[in-house]
């Protein structure tokens, strides 16, 4: 079959794999496909496995009010940034496509925000904004999870930010498409609540990785989540949030309480 250029990683019969979306099964690979993984001849039915989140990265950045209409939303922002504003969000917020988002105890506002997420091929470190698209493995799509009000109390965003089940991740890395005009779109149950495109951003990708990579080393399989648009709100128990990026496709999670 001819590559889809979907890369998924899974659990199946209690070990953990990379592999290639193939329609109704997914195609095994021998490790990760930016390291030297390769693909095999095993494949396993869609059905059988359990999806994990389609990254394993050393870190998670994140960058914020990288949309003017959500600068303007913002009520912690008075002012287009004139440099990326990032933040860390921590491993153990990943989550995978169908997985569900837990609303903490005691927190009163969680909002959804859709993001296009970018994965590193190739590490560096002050990558010049020339050379950026050639460190890029592949795009998914995030949802930067946020206590919204912890947010605002903390000013650090790590604890709004970084509670588990806070980065859903999905449904897959895809390795060939040109989303630099790709449309973003949250729904809530079924309604559209964030609409963007990708060449809305005040920061466009090549210069988000040039900046972040002049501050830390980017190592293959780091995640950066590039900003949300305008439209962000509150998830409640029982929310079905869905993430679309054209040419990627869709990120879908559940809500739930602890
Ligand atoms: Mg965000």
């Amino acid at each position: 079959m001819q590559s889809t250029h979907r890369f998924v990683r899974f659990a199946w019969k209690g070990a953990n794999y990379w592999g290639e979306h193939e329609g109704n099964h997914v195609r095994r690979w021998s490790g990760a496909p930016y390291e030297d993984g390769q693909p095999t001849e095993r494949s396993c039915p869609i059905l059988d496995v359990e999806w994990l989140p389609p990254v394993v990265p050393s870190k998670i950045i994140a960058v914020g009010l990288n949309y003017a209409p959500h600068v303007a939303e913002s009520a912690s922002a008075d002012a287009i940034p004139d440099e990326p504003v990032i933040f860390l969000k921590p491993s153990t917020a990943l989550i995978a496509t169908e997985g569900s988002i837990i609303l903490p105890p005691n927190v009163d506002r969680v909002d959804y925000e859709g993001e296009l997420g970018i994965v590193i091929g190739i590490g560096g470190r002050s990558i010049s904004v020339a050379a950026a698209l050639n460190h890029v493995w592949g795009w998914t799509i995030v949802n930067d999870v946020t206590a919204r009000n912890l947010q605002k109390k903390d000013k650090q965003w790590t604890r709004a930010k970084g509670f588990d089940t806070f980065c859903p991740v999905g449904p897959w890395v895809q390795t060939e498409v040109d989303i630099s005009q790709a449309k973003l779109t949250t729904r809530l149950n079924g309604e559209v609540r964030q609409q963007g495109s990708v060449d809305q951003m005040i920061f466009p990708i090549a210069r988000l990785i040039s900046f972040i990579s002049g501050v830390m080393t980017l190592h293959a399989g780091d995640l950066i989540s590039t900003g949300t648009p305008a439209g962000v709100g509150p998830l409640a128990a029982g929310d079905r949030v869905e993430v679309e990026i054209e040419g990627i496709g869709i990120l879908v999670n559940h809500v739930k309480v602890s």
